[in-house]
């Protein structure tokens, strides 16, 4: 039987119906509009791509989106002065720098300077440091996992004693989604470029979840009948019947894997519309902690 397709647009636009619920409600209440400041530097066409459509979701919610864009030729002492003058501005309860950046300049350093309260991206090392700490929480949960595991819960009733196998152990995806696995009580394997027999390692998964940057990487036949499926991967192939003269698949063979899998994201319209309202989210959790109530 093909798999169940979980459906990323769908369930991002309930998650962003609630927000929008969510904004009104507090400012109802006399909170601020929530605010994200968005920071982009230099021309990576992507970025800005990335950076309209978050925008532009703002807008649909009601949350106020602030928008920096800075040339490629600005230093890093003044990229981090802006941080900071973010971190004292109240109307913004969020600051994404949107990554990557031009090369030369010190992501960390950058990323270090965003006050934890703001840090709605997520990538704080306090933030993935309590992640990875048991008995502590983090203030925000990085997008792209928080997405991974929200389509997880609407897909397995239980994460408990389930075999997990992550592809790849980044900052920005792979670790976190191990470490919410792991928190989730899933029993987690993370594999990377170094892992030996990675089919035989990958069919062993209830989950998988695939994080790598390869095109249609993982195959039908590693794929464990009725395993959930999530892929991460956004990869470019040539197509000369597109306009733009490329697709966009995942790390995933869709067309073989559906055919095995439990249920499967595709992609576009999996995980990416996800990120997108967990960044939502977690910007109005930023400006709710932040509302003092006069009386
Ligand atoms: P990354 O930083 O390049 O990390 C890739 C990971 O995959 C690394 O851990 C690497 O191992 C591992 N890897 C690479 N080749 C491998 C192979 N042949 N076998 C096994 N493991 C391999 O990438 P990322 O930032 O995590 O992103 C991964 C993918 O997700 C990309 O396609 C990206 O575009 C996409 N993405 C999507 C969203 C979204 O919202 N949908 C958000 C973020 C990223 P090593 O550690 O050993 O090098």
């Amino acid at each position: 039987m093909p798999a169940e397709i979980l459906d990323g647009n769908a369930i991002a636009n309930q998650v962003r119906t609630r927000i929008r619920e969510e904004v009104a409600g507090l400012t109802a209440m006399g909170c601020p509009v929530p605010g994200l400041a968005t920071v982009l530097v230099g021309d990576n066409p992507a970025s800005h791509v990335y950076v309209k459509s978050k925008q532009k979701a703002c807008q649909e919610v009601g949350i106020q989106s602030f928008g920096y864009t800075l040339p490629a030729s600005t230093s890093q002492g003044e990229l981090e002065q802006l941080v900071e003058e973010l971190n004292q501005n109240p109307l913004v309860n969020g600051i994404l720098v949107q990554l990557p950046l031009p090369s030369g300049m010190d992501e960390e350093q950058v990323l270090n300077r965003i006050r934890i309260e703001k840090d709605v991206d997520g990538f704080h090392p306090l933030n993935l440091g309590r992640l990875a700490q048991k008995g502590r929480d983090p203030l925000f949960i990085p997008c792209t996992p928080a997405g991974v595991m929200y389509l997880l819960d609407k897909t397995i009733p239980k994460l408990e004693g389930v075999n997990a196998v992550v592809l790849g152990r980044s900052n920005i995806v792979g670790m976190p989604v191990a470490l919410l696995l792991v928190r989730a009580n899933a029993t987690v394997t993370i594999c990377h470029s170094r892992t030996q027999d990675l089919p035989g390692v990958v069919r062993r998964a209830d989950v998988l979840v695939a994080a790598v940057g390869k095109a249609e990487m993982v195959r039908g036949d590693w794929v464990k009948p009725g395993a959930v499926v999530i892929d991460v991967g956004v990869n470019r192939v040539e197509d000369n019947t597109r306009p733009r003269g490329y697709r966009l698949v995942g790390d995933v063979a869709f067309d073989e894997v559906k055919e095995v899998a439990g249920a499967i994201t595709p992609v576009p319209g999996g995980v990416g519309p996800m990120t997108l309202s967990m960044l939502l989210m977690n910007t109005v959790r930023a400006a709710r902690l932040s509302y003092k109530p006069k009386n």
